[in-house]
């Protein structure tokens, strides 16, 4: 246990007085301040108080093996020991950079190659710079167009966040880049017009085959998508969604990029997303689970077919950063992959997950509850203020503020805004830990609706 103590009065001042917080409401931060965290262990992190909570977000649905795993502290200490960074431009490698896109071809065999970035929005970058470079080096540059979703979240970066389908991303931060276009989310909930989940297939289906006929699909590079919608509002597709998207897609040469950030090292029950929903797509990108939030690291891995295009004889391949393949990140990324596949965390992902929404679902008799849903682990609690007309609740009442003060005195921290509580805990979590968190948040919705 931690010994150290800390004044917790004085780290609320200097953070409301210096720190600029991400994707925060500045006003409303600057009355309470932030929940100072220091430790963890397990599904477990505790705050400057000494109070304790269940982290039901695993950070920002990342820290797949939980907290307090000191052998990739130990891991981080060797390399950086060791060489802490060389780059991995103008033909230079370290050992762990090689060793893990190796790895990553095990996990992914149908991807050759593999780059490194330091997070998902870079990947995301990657990956749509990728896609151009490929077809202008086949001849033909004029396919430049991605496709995205509304509700999609792509990243925070300008091209990665013109991919995002959250229009409250894109406030005020504008002109984005053009050549974005935005299909329906496949949410039954809200976007099923009472049809049968093969129609609604169709529905979804068409809509793409339409704005591939209206755009043009020599104008279109690719398609980006989430296999589970995540930060928009988690939304597992329904069956048979992929494989029709991915069919109509390779039917018109347009590339099909799964982002699976949030879904990739074991989320929804199976390493990847792609293989719970059975597809392939030509490129990846991931961040995130690969180390578990121990360091950052993200990547994007690509087809042989790809590689062998843009390896043009002609060409430097002018995309990197100066982090991509960090051997410290690498090196932690190896060590926890390697306590994933020990572990089998995917199985637990799956066994929780059905635990998890089993429960949840309990909380559908709620009268502001109005769908709840998700895949592994990773699940909505959807509220509405009316339930037959499935309206939301207006921002100016703080709903999620709300929720986000009495779920976290009762002891868990889920992601909390007007939409209802988002759900996503390390995959270590225990059937004991799943039932106390959604007790909470039952407590929760009870107390504040
Ligand atoms: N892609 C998805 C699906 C995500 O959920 C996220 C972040 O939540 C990102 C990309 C962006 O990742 P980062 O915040 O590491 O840039």
């Amino acid at each position: 246990m931690n010994t150290l103590t800390w004044n917790t009065e004085q780290l609320i001042e200097q953070d409301i007085a210096h720190h600029l917080h991400p994707v925060t409401n500045l006003h409303r931060h600057k009355q309470g301040g932030p929940v100072v965290l220091v430790e963890g262990k397990g599904s477990k992190v505790r705050d400057t108080e000494g109070k304790w909570y269940i982290d039901g977000f695993a950070g920002l649905w990342n820290v797949n093996v939980g907290y307090g795993r000191t052998e990739l502290a130990e891991v981080a200490r060797e390399q950086m020991a060791r060489l802490a960074f060389q780059p991995t431009f103008f033909g230079l490698a370290t050992p762990p950079v090689i060793e893990l896109a190796t790895r990553m071809h095990q996990l992914l065999p149908h991807h050759s190659h593999f780059q490194f970035t330091s997070g998902g929005a870079e990947s995301n970058e990657t990956a749509i710079k990728i896609a151009r470079y490929y077809w202008a080096l086949s001849g033909k540059p004029e396919k430049t167009k991605i496709i995205s979703r509304r509700m999609a979240y792509h990243g925070i970066a300008m091209g990665a966040l013109a991919a995002t389908g959250v229009p409250a991303y894109h406030a005020d931060f504008g002109p984005l880049p053009p050549g974005f276009l935005y299909l329906s989310a496949p949410l039954a909930y809200r976007n099923n017009p009472g049809l049968s989940e093969a129609e609604f297939v169709g529905m979804l289906a068409r809509e793409l085959e339409d704005l591939i006929t209206r755009e043009g699909a020599e104008t279109i590079a690719a398609f980006i998508g989430e296999p589970v919608q995540g930060a928009g509002g988690v939304v597992p597709p329904p069956e048979g969604y992929w494989q029709a998207i991915a069919s109509i897609l390779k039917k018109h040469d347009i590339l099909l990029i799964a982002d699976e950030v949030i879904t990739g090292f074991g989320r929804t029950g199976a390493m990847f997303a792609q293989t719970t929903y059975g597809f392939q797509a030509d490129i990846t990108s991931f961040a995130k689970g690969i180390t578990s939030g121990y360091i950052p690291l993200g990547g994007v891995g690509i087809t042989p077919e790809i590689f062998e295009r843009i390896s043009a004889p002609d060409r430097m391949f002018m995309h990197g950063f100066t982090y991509s393949g960090h051997p410290v990140a690498c090196a932690v990324a190896l060590a926890n992959i390697d306590i994933i596949e020990r572990e089998r965390l995917w199985q637990n992902a799956a066994e929780r997950g059905e635990q998890l929404l089993r429960r949840l679902q309990e909380l559908e008799s709620h009268p502001h509850v109005g769908n709840v849903r998700g895949k592994g682990l990773m699940a909505l609690v959807e509220v509405v203020e009316d339930k037959t007309s499935k309206k939301t609740f207006d921002a100016s009442k703080g709903m999620g503020a709300k929720l986000m003060k009495v779920s976290r005195e009762k002891g868990v921290i889920v992601r909390c805004n007007d939409t209802g509580f988002a759900i996503a805990p390390p995959l270590v979590i225990t059937e004991a830990e799943v039932d106390q968190m959604v007790n909470a948040l039952a407590e929760t919705l009870d107390e504040v609706l």
